[in-house]
């Protein structure tokens, strides 16, 4: 097979779907792979490196789409690029087309086989090529804390882990799944006092076997949440209910309750984040003040990581990409569930219940 590595175009996105490692593989198994000119440079790969790995350098995405047999992106392909897709021809990479009509329509009408990398799902309902990026923006949720606590940051001068005669700061991690469980790692490494709160009985207990003692797992309740952010200096918001909005956690009225310069970090911001007060922010201006506490918002964290994003990412998609290039996707889909549950959009037929039911296609 004849694999297309595209270059990201989306504004600030610097990963990229393959890493010259990943086209050893690739090559390795017989298929040929085409590098989009300077695909790799903002993830710290250069042409030179991926012609050493055996890939082919193209000047443009028009030619990666109108050679390959399968295309892989970060992101969903940007408008500019819909006329490109060929029938037939499997498109890999993030989609997201339930909040997207116009590029769904622009799948179905290009009659490729779009295989999103979200929807791909193991049998214990894991989402295996989300959780690499939960995890980085888990550990980054800690790290942008610690920094806005910083005075020159708009915080409140607080270090995560104080000093020998001075005692560390309270951090409160709300959700303990990936990225909670990655932000409270961090919190706890540094030193800092950290309390875990989630609403499952069994995550609370697993917690509480693999976690430190400065990690303390508490049941996620109002009220317990209200007597907390008395004691907070850094808040992560990390909870996530499958398929629906983030649940406003944290209200308005109980940032009166906080220290000032106290500082929230609301991650779920993607899924319209768990606190009242929160709303997006982007890299090149990640926070904002509301009633003295610094709020940090970022929708795509893991973009300012691109490097280690780009490494997590492809360690976790590449094993999918060889099956679905070593058996074809029909064969690929068959012999493994995982991916089947890939398929969003199929020779023109909307194959995933939520995308189809998002905008009332026939499923
Ligand atoms: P996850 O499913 O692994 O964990 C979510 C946890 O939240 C679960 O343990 C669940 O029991 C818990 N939870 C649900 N309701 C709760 C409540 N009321 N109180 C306390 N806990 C509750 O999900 P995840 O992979 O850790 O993702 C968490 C959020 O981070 C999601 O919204 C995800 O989209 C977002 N995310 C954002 C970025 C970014 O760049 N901003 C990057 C990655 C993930």
């Amino acid at each position: 097979m004849i694999v297309g590595i595209l270059k990201e175009i989306k504004v600030l996105e610097n990963r990229v779907a393959m890493t010259p490692a990943g086209v050893e593989v690739m090559v390795h198994n017989k298929h040929t792979v085409l590098v989009e000119n300077n695909a790799g440079v903002g993830s710290g790969f250069t042409n030179e490196e991926y012609v050493a790995a055996g890939a082919t350098i193209v000047e443009t995405p028009a030619e990666v789409y109108a050679k390959s047999d399968m295309v892989m992106h970060v992101k969903e392909p940007q408008p500019q690029e819909y006329d490109m897709i060929r029938k037939d021809q499997i498109v890999f990479t993030y989609l997201h087309l339930a909040a997207d009509e116009p590029q769904t329509k622009a799948l179905m009408k290009a009659g490729s086989i779009n295989i999103a990398y979200e929807t791909i799902q193991k049998a214990d309902g894991s989402l295996p090529l989300l959780t690499p990026m939960s995890e980085v923006a888990g550990r980054m949720a800690t790290i942008q804390g610690a920094m806005h606590l910083a005075m020159p940051a708009g915080g409140r001068g607080v270090l995560l882990g104080g000093v020998p005669g001075v005692e560390p700061a309270t951090v409160i991690v709300i959700g303990g799944g990936i990225v909670g469980i990655n932000a409270a790692k961090m919190a706890c490494g540094l030193g800092a006092k950290v309390y875990m709160l989630d609403t499952n009985l069994d995550r609370l207990r697993y917690l509480s076997d693999v976690m430190p003692a400065n990690c303390i797992p508490v049941m996620s309740s109002k009220p317990k949440l209200r007597e907390l952010m008395a004691e907070a200096d850094l808040v992560i918001g990390a909870v996530l209910i499958p398929g629906a909005k983030a649940p406003k956690l944290i209200t308005r009225d109980m940032l009166s309750v906080m220290k000032k310069g106290s500082v929230l970090v609301d991650v779920a911001i993607d899924q319209g984040g768990c606190f009242e007060t929160s709303k997006a922010t982007t890299h090149a201006e990640p926070t904002y003040e509301v009633d003295g506490i610094v709020h940090y918002c970022v929708a795509n964290m893991p973009g300012a990581y691109a490097k280690t994003s780009t490494l997590a990412l492809t360690n976790a998609t590449l094993p999918y990409a060889v099956q679905i290039a070593n058996k074809g996707w029909k064969k690929a889909c068959q012999e493994n569930k995982e991916i089947a549950l890939g398929l969003n959009v199929v020779h023109g037929k909307v194959t995933f219940e939520a995308v189809a039911e998002a905008f009332g296609l026939d499923y």
